[in-house]
Order: structure tokens, then sequence, then C-alpha cells
């Protein structure tokens, strides 16, 4: 399997990219070739052996120690390239664990230029973990191009973008931003944890980087959490790969065959999600309560046509300002039913959470406030239960703030 080709896809996708073609089967079948394993099992086994014997001394057979290299990890890490139809693929133990990862490829002094609107772990982890080690952090709107390319500097050594952002779903024009960067010879990373390599394909955009916890729609069953990253430089994937072993944050077998098994249904999920998305949001824009609808599939959102340029569609992710503060925030969310309030998302049930004071606690007050992380906005995970059934949930909950 070589991966997949999204430039031959379906055409008609209703004036969006065309979804990626082959992308199930990719999903299927790379990587798991039953030849591959001495019992021909059609399912990839999970191998939790943490050594393996050798030919003779420092003669592998392919695996020596389980943290530098696991066949049911590298499984998964094939099937994971050839989702993207990227050249290489690496897990970590989590998300931030693989942006940690990503620590270990600069010096003191670099600078690091990030989007504004970030998921609130990336930007705590930026703050606090990376600002004493010496990095230098620049926070910036990546909406804004002028500003973006304002910011780089001598030092500057990578930009990291989140699209759509977190929680306000703004998009980031992903090949505007590489032109900055490729100009400036700095690395693109894109936070592509919200639209999966099924709608989004940040390396066909010319990011250098398409990064991802896994933990969110791509293992999609909320029970496993895991981060990736996916490259095509092969000098990039080197480096990358030493500090996957050299730092040690990687996943366990059992997790990643989780993951794997996550994969062969991604393709169905992310259609019914998005699907379930767009009538939620469409149900929302209507509704008295609710002042204001955030979702780029949306012609009201000020970026509809950027998101129909670069992606092939969007999930079950769906921002909304509803009427009054706090008060009425926690009577809406305590209210619904088949709604359940958690952070997270992604997962096949359906998330509803307070980002002020979720999470986007860690967010400094002063930045919540220029973002519209306000008390009375309420992120959305749109799940892929009967649409019916979460519009009616959601319709008796906003009548519960009048
Ligand atoms: C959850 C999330 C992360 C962090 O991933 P973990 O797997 O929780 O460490 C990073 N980016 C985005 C957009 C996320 O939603």
């Amino acid at each position: 399997m070589n991966g997949i080709n999204s430039v031959n896809g379906n055409a008609d996708n209703d004036g969006y990219l065309p979804l990626p073609q082959g992308f199930a089967t990719a999903a299927i079948h790379a990587a798991h070739e039953p030849e591959k394993w001495e019992h021909m099992s059609v399912v990839p086994p999970i191998v939790m052996s943490t050594t393996f014997k050798q030919h003779s001394p420092a003669v592998p057979k392919i695996y020596e120690y389980g943290r530098s290299g696991n066949p049911s990890r590298n499984t998964l890490e094939e099937c994971l390239a050839a989702v993207e139809g990227a050249k290489y693929a690496m897990c970590f133990a989590s998300g931030l664990g693989a942006t940690s990862t990503l620590f270990g490829l600069f010096n003191s002094g670099d600078h690091i230029i990030c989007g504004d609107d970030l998921y609130g772990g990336i930007s705590r982890l930026f703050r606090i973990v990376g600002k004493p080690l010496g990095l230098e952090i620049t926070f910036v709107n990546a909406t804004n191009l002028e500003e973006v390319e304002k910011d780089v500097k001598p030092n500057t050594k990578m930009i990291w973008i989140e699209t759509p952002t977190n929680p306000t779903l703004k998009v980031i024009d992903i090949a505007a931003v590489s032109k900055i960067a490729k100009k400036h010879k700095i690395l693109l990373a894109v936070d592509n944890t919200f639209l999966t390599p099924y709608f989004q394909r940040p390396l066909e955009l010319g990011a250098d980087l398409s990064v991802y916890s896994l933990t969110k729609y791509m293992n999609g069953h909320s029970d496993i959490v895991m981060g990736a990253i996916v490259v095509n430089d092969e000098a990039l994937h080197n480096k990358i790969r030493f500090l996957q072993n050299a730092m040690g944050i990687i996943p366990s077998p059992f997790d990643c065959a989780q993951v794997n098994r996550s994969l062969k249904t991604l393709a169905l999920r992310m259609q019914q999600h998005s699907k379930n998305a767009i009538a939620v949001a469409k149900f929302l824009e209507g509704h008295p309560n609710v002042i204001k609808v955030l979702h780029p599939g949306l012609p009201s959102h000020p970026q509809h046509k950027l998101a129909k340029k670069q992606t092939a569609g969007h999930s079950g992710m769906i921002s909304i300002y509803i009427k009054g503060g706090l008060e009425e925030s926690r009577k809406f969310l305590s209210s619904l039913q088949v709604f359940t309030l958690a952070e997270s998302l992604g997962g096949y049930e359906s998330l509803a959470e307070l980002p002020s004071i979720m999470t986007h606690a860690s967010v400094p007050e002063e930045q919540r406030n220029e973002l519209g992380i306000s008390d009375n906005l309420i992120r959305l995970s749109v799940g892929i239960e009967d649409v019916e059934d979460l519009i009616q949930d959601l319709k008796q909950a906003l009548e519960t703030i009048k």
C-alpha cells in the first residue's frame, strides 16, 4: 500500500476540496499484510515484548528494544503515514508528548511563533515549559499573515498553528503561512487534531509537520491518550525518530493496536460527525437563545471560503455563544442529557464544555478576553448518535436558560 491520492478524489464535494480517494482502503490495509507475521494473522498482533532476540551481538533481526521500536507501534505508524499520503509517522505517549518531543529540535535562544488560539495545554506547554528552557515564544493571530511575517526574526525556527483554532474555530491559511515559513527557512507545524487527514492534509498544503492528538478523532472512542507527528522530509524524520527514542515519550503496544483498530472506521466516523455537526449548527443558528454559531462549514463563518479551499469538510466541532453569562452556561450544560459535560472531543459520543473554566482555564485571562473565550462560549463535540436526538437535547437545554 502506498498511501492515497487526494487529487483524484470525488470532485463533487459541495465546493470543498475532494475527499481523499482510497482513504478507507489505506486505513484498513496499509501495513496489514498478513505475510508480515509468521502466523499470517489478518489482524496485526499486539506484541508486548520489551526486548527482541538478536542473531549475534548488535545484529538484530528488526527490533532491539521496545522504546526504539515495536511491531505494534510500527504497524500503526505505517498506517498513519499511509492515510495522510505521507512518508513517515511517529507515535508518542500523548499529543502533548509529541509536541514536547519537538523541543528537542531547538536550542536555548531559539524563537517560535505560535498561533494565539490554541488547545490550552499546548499554550501552557510553550509558555510554562518552553520559556524556562530558553525558548522565546511569540503568540500571534495567525489569520493575519502580515502579523505572522512581522514576527519572524533571525532566530525564529518554527511556526506552530492549529486550524481550525480551538475553541473559536478560526481558519488559518496553511498554504499562505507555509510560503512565509519557506521564504525564511522556518519549519511549519500544523496541529491537525480537529480535522484529521480525512478532511485536511497539511503536508500537501506546504506544512513540514502534521501533528496530532490521536486521543481525539483519530482514535475516536475516548479510551486512549496518544499523539503523532507525520512528516515527508527524511532528515526531519530522522531527527524526530532519534528524539522519540532518546526522550522516550512513547505509547504502549496495546494502545497502538487500539488506535490502529480505530483508524479502520475513521472515514465512516468523520462523514457522520460532519453530517451531524452541520445539521446541529444550522439548528443552533436559528435558535433565539444562541447569539452566534462558529462552524467553518456555515456560510456565515467569516472564513467559509478559505475552509472550502483548503479542507474537504469539517468535523463535529462547533462553538456557540449563548445568551447570558456563567450562570446561564452552567444551567445549559447541566441540563444536557444526551451530550455529556466533559473535556476532550472527537469521540463517538457528543460532549459539551465551557472552555473559559475548563479546557482553556490555563490560558491567561487577558488572552482569553482578547480571543473571545468568554463565560458564554460553549464548545460542542458533536458525536455520531442520531442527530434528531442531539438537536432535541440542545433544544430542551437551551429552553432552560430562557
Ligand atoms: C487534546 C489536544 C491536544 C493535546 O493532546 P493530548 O493527547 O491530550 O496530549 C493537542 N492539540 C489539540 C488540538 C487537542 O485537542
